[in-house]
C-alpha cells in the first residue's frame, strides 16, 4: 500500500511536469519576456545598447494579435517559461529601411503660432516631437536641423534601418482570457487597466 502511494504521487509529479512544459509560446497566448536588445549594422561587434526590461516588469504581450513585429514572434513561438533567446532581425525583418522622403522640412508656422518663440527645451537637434499629419495621423519626428525658416525632420523609425539583436528569457506563459482575445491586448499586470 505504501509503494503504491508513492508510485501515485511520482506519476502526478511527472504528469504536472509535463504539463507546465506544453504551456508553449503561441498563437493567443500571453507571454511575458524579459530582454535586451542592441542595434548593430550587420555585424554584431558593433553593437549598441538601446534597452532593456527592468527586472520587476517583464514585457507582457498577446502572442499574434500583431503588437509587435512578425518576426519577433516568430522567433519566440515554442518557447516555454525559463527558455532563453538570442537572435537577429534584419532591417525587413524589423523597421525597415529609412527612406529620404521621410525626411522633411517643415515651416516654422507648423511648431509655433504667429507671435511666439520657438520652445527650445522641446525642440532641439536630436529631440523627438509629437506630431500630427493632415490626415490627422500621429507621429513622431526628430528634429534634424533648426534653421530660421524651417525645421528638417526625420519621420523615419528610430530603428529604421538597423539590425536588432534581441536576448532576453522568457518568464511566464498563460491562455489569454475571452476578454483579452476580444480587446486585441493584455488586461492586468504588465497590459492595459481599464
Ligand atoms: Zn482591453
Amino acid at each position: 500500500m505504501f509503494i503504491f502511494k508513492a508510485r501515485l504521487l511520482f506519476i502526478f509529479t511527472f504528469v504536472t511536469h509535463l504539463y507546465s512544459q506544453t504551456m508553449q509560446v503561441n498563437l493567443n497566448k500571453v507571454v511575458s519576456v524579459h530582454y535586451k536588445l542592441h542595434v548593430h549594422d550587420g555585424n554584431t561587434t558593433n553593437e549598441e545598447f538601446v534597452e532593456e526590461t527592468q527586472s520587476s516588469e517583464p514585457m507582457v504581450f498577446l502572442f499574434g494579435s500583431g503588437n509587435l513585429l512578425p518576426s519577433f514572434e516568430i522567433n519566440l513561438e515554442g518557447l516555454a517559461a525559463g527558455d532563453s533567446f538570442d537572435f537577429n532581425l534584419t532591417p525587413d525583418q524589423g523597421y525597415g529601411d529609412s527612406t529620404p522622403e521621410n525626411v522633411v522640412k517643415l515651416p516654422m508656422e507648423a511648431f509655433v503660432g504667429p507671435g511666439e518663440e520657438l520652445d527650445s527645451e522641446m525642440i532641439n537637434t536630436g529631440s523627438f516631437v509629437p506630431m500630427i499629419d493632415e490626415d490627422g495621423n500621429q507621429l513622431q519626428g526628430m528634429v534634424l536641423d533648426i534653421k530660421p525658416d524651417h525645421i528638417v525632420m526625420d519621420f523615419n523609425h528610430p530603428l529604421a534601418g538597423k539590425h536588432l539583436h534581441f536576448a532576453g528569457t522568457v518568464s511566464n506563459v498563460r491562455e489569454a482570457n475571452a476578454e483579452e482575445l476580444s480587446h486585441g491586448h493584455v488586461h492586468g499586470a504588465g497590459g492595459h487597466h481599464h
